[in-house]
């Protein structure tokens, strides 16, 4: 990298005097000006120039620009309209990005993959994502199954922290959960506040997420299964019996039914939540046709 890289302090003060821009504080607008870490960030996502990259929120272009350099095509959704003209300046050297004008949230991802990306080797996704919409994003671009190999993804630390955790830990939760039910997780590096303008008030997780050919528990109904995992955590301290007595309809009534629909899935009524691997929740789902008075 060379000192008219975007990611320096100099060049994109440069840029924000240039185009008079103000972060907004409400689009997570927090700008990567450290080049050392955006080398990590892209040596850990393993792109090489038969690569398709898709960029979220790509801001002033700091990290588009060294994914425009190492991968085939990039692929970039940025929600600020105030950005494209930057972005059209300070990527100007490169004919392999494609800047999408539209929110990740709303956006036909997998519409943009075959107009943009169809000539490309592999997919990855590589992002200093928005922090605010985090699990938003990740979730939703899983569950469209877009045949992406791997997310390198940088977030707040302690979201990071809840992908990547075991359970009996205080960050497992049903994201950790989700996300390791499509994913193998690995934490990349953790990135100080004061590598970003302007500084965010947390610091940062690299994350890498490699998607399993295949998920990681075979559950026959995946809606069911989302479902036990989020109830079994709607009140931490509860028991899992508690929760599932909240979570099943007319659980009064059946109450004996669920402790042996627990029972029958060696799973202790008095174990909390966070103690169950995804197997066991797996078993749980697999299970519930046996009890045919348990209903969600
Ligand atoms: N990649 C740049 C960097 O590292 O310097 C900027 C990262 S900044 C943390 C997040 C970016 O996401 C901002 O440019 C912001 O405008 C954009 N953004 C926020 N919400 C978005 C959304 N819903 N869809 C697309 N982009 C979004």
């Amino acid at each position: 990298m060379n000192k008219l890289d975007i990611a320096t302090p100099t060049r994109t003060k440069e840029l924000l005097n240039k185009y008079g821009f103000s972060f907004k504080k409400s689009l997570g607008q927090n700008f990567l000006i450290d080049a050392n870490v955006i080398r990590n960030i892209i040596h850990s996502s393993g792109i090489d120039k038969t690569s398709g990259v898709i960029e979220i929120g790509p801001g002033m272009g700091s990290l588009t620009e060294q994914l425009a350099k190492y991968s085939k095509k990039v692929l970039a959704f940025e929600i600020d309209q105030r950005l494209l003209p930057v972005l059209d300046d300070s990527l100007s050297d490169y004919d392999n990005v494609t800047i999408i004008n539209e929110d990740i949230l709303k956006a036909d991802v997998k519409h943009y993959v075959e107009t943009h990306l169809s000539d490309c080797g592999e997919i990855f996704v590589v992002a200093n994502l928005p922090y605010y919409i985090t699990t938003p994003i990740l979730m939703g671009l899983l569950e469209q199954q877009l045949n992406i190999k791997s997310y390198v993804v940088m977030m707040q630390k302690e979201v990071g922290e809840r992908l990547t955790a075991k359970p009996s830990t205080k960050s497992y939760g049903s994201l950790s959960i989700a996300i390791q039910y499509y994913t193998d997780v690995e934490r990349v590096m953790i990135v100080p506040k004061g590598v970003f303008m302007p500084p965010p008030n947390v610091d940062s997780l690299v994350v890498k997420l490699t998607i399993l050919p295949t998920p990681r528990v075979t559950v026959e109904d995946e809606a069911l299964y989302f479902k036990l995992t989020r109830g079994a955590f709607v009140q931490r301290r509860k028991t899992i019996l508690n929760n599932y007595m909240s979570l099943i309809k007319d659980s009064k009534l059946h109450k004996e039914e669920i402790i042996a629909w627990l029972e029958a899935s060696n799973v202790a009524p008095t174990r909390r939540g966070e103690s169950l691997s995804l197997e066991e929740y797996a078993q749980l789902a697999n299970s519930m046709k046996n009890f045919p008075n348990l209903v969600i």
